[in-house]
């Protein structure tokens, strides 16, 4: 059986040409652009590099974003009164706030603070909770896009077992969340670092995601022969040889694991161009509602 490797890249291109196109129409039929407002307190380099990305895709699709960079001595309740604004400013149909805040901002105050019907990140309790309970909502754009991204490669997950490793709230739970809903089926099981022998439930996996935060939490022989690796991580590994100082890695072995596996998302390349793409598809849905 030949090994495939799964193009987050391609699928999402396919889906922002759809997004562009339902921008134009929306503009043409309500006169109303898509708005997004993009929020970074402080210049980690990481956050700072997904910002400018985010930017970069909402132009690429017509959607206009509105850049709101403070410096990282910012105090809480200015962010708070900020996003208060925003709630109210109808050019503004989604507010992404970029995590991680520096550690004298409340997460759960900032994103409990944005309305949400402009939860385009699908963080809020609100959204969660309607993700949960099967309503119509804005789901986390990573778990969603990897959804999309099993369903558009061929992939049944219907019946399928899959393991998740990782339990945050913005992906693990989530993705564990969508891929047990009716509509997806799969029998899931959720690992985190309190599971005793991972490998013993990666072996029997037909599906493993793995969102640990950590490169080679999953290798080769971890895994059932032709099981699909969602592989969410994104490890900045140093390396001088690079122009940056620095490569990108998966939380998998992404070599061991290609020897055993029936298909395997990149990394980069994966699941976040998705992410990007599912958090414009949300925009346009949020825009296309008033
Ligand atoms: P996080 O908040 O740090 O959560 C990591 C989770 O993994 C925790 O639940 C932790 O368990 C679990 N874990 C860590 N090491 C483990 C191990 N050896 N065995 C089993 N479980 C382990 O991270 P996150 O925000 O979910 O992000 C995970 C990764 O995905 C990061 O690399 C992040 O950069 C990346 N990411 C990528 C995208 C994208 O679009 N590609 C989007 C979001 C995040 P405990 O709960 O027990 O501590």
């Amino acid at each position: 059986m030949r090994m495939k490797i799964i193009d987050g890249k391609e699928l999402a291109q396919n889906l922002r040409s759809e997004i562009a196109a339902g921008v134009a129409s929306l503009k043409a039929q309500k006169g109303i652009v898509p708005g997004l407002a993009v929020i970074l307190v402080g210049d980690n380099p990481a956050s700072v590099s997904y910002v400018t990305a985010k930017e970069k895709a909402c132009e690429q699709v017509g959607i206009l974003s509105r850049e709101i960079r403070l410096p990282a001595t910012t105090l809480e309740s200015n962010l708070l009164s900020l996003i208060n604004e925003l709630n109210a400013d109808s050019a503004i149909h989604g507010i992404l706030v970029q995590l991680p805040l520096p550690t004298h901002i409340s997460e759960k105050a900032v994103i409990g603070a944005i309305a949400p019907e402009k939860d385009v990140d699908g963080f809020t309790p609100v959204n969660v909770g309607r993700m949960l309970i099967g309503e119509e909502c804005f789901l986390p754009c990573a778990p969603h896009g990897i959804v999309k991204l099993i369903e558009a490669s061929g992939i049944n997950a219907n019946g399928k077992h899959a393991v998740v490793i990782g339990r945050s709230n913005i992906v693990g739970k989530p993705v564990a969340a969508l891929l047990a809903r009716k509509e997806t089926n799969a029998t899931v099981t959720l690992c985190h670092t309190g599971t005793r022998d991972l490998e013993r439930f990666t072996r029997q996996a037909d599906i493993v995601v793995v969102a640990a935060g950590r490169p080679g939490t999953l290798t080769g022989e971890m895994l059932k022969p032709g099981a699909v690796v969602i592989d969410v991580g994104v490890n900045r590994i140093a390396d001088s040889t690079r122009r940056k100082g620095f490569r990108l890695s998966g939380d998998a072995d992404f070599e061991s694991c290609a020897k055993v596996a029936g298909a395997i998302t990149p990394v980069p390349g994966g699941v976040g161009p998705m992410t990007i793409t599912m958090l414009l598809w949300n925009t346009l849905e949020s825009a296309k509602r008033c």
